[in-house]
């Protein structure tokens, strides 16, 4: 196994400047999207942590009227903290949410995606994790007009859920 530190030698100490550190612990975030790294100046001793995150290229997402914007990670962090309300999501559990849900965005591997394809992405993360977020979601994101596309919907996602959790069947 190498020596930690050993090739990691690029970082300038904040303290004084000098560019030789020597790392004391590496670990993973965020579900491998990251990793953080505590270093110590081999000049001064001063112990500093520094992040290493994956580069991302900028996503244009399309709109159901043709306008273009940016990718939002806030915006979709939101979208999903307002589905998961209430549910039992919460903590790692949405924070695995996310990432799922911005790796299926990414693993498109393309500049530009649809907002109904970011739309499906999610609906297909929530449905395999939770049934009330996944109807909420679908109802605001489908935008139901009618009662039958919304129980053409929700036959979908009942044939697709083994175990609903407070939801009552009528
Ligand atoms: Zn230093």
């Amino acid at each position: 196994m190498p020596e930690l530190g050993v090739g990691v030698k690029s970082m300038k100490c904040p303290h004084c400047q000098q560019v030789e550190t020597k790392v004391i612990e590496s670990r993973d975030v965020a579900n491998g999207e990251s990793i953080r790294r505590r270093r110590e100046c081999l000049g001064c001793q001063h112990r500093y942590t520094t992040y290493e995150r994956l580069e991302r290229p900028t996503i244009t997402v399309i709109k159901k009227d043709g306008t273009r914007q940016l990718y939002n990670r806030t915006k979709l962090v939101a979208g999903l903290q307002k589905a998961c309300e209430k549910t039992t999501i919460s903590g790692s559990d949405f924070e695995d949410l996310v990432v799922r849900v911005e790796k299926g965005i990414y693993d498109c591997g393309d500049v530009e995606i649809s907002s109904t394809k970011i739309g499906s992405i999610v609906m297909n993360a929530l449905a395999d994790t939770n049934q009330i977020a996944y109807v909420r979601f679908a109802s605001v994101y489908r935008n139901f007009t009618d009662l039958e596309s919304f129980e053409r919907e929700l036959s979908r996602i009942k044939a697709r859920l083994i175990a609903p959790e407070g939801v009552k069947q009528k």
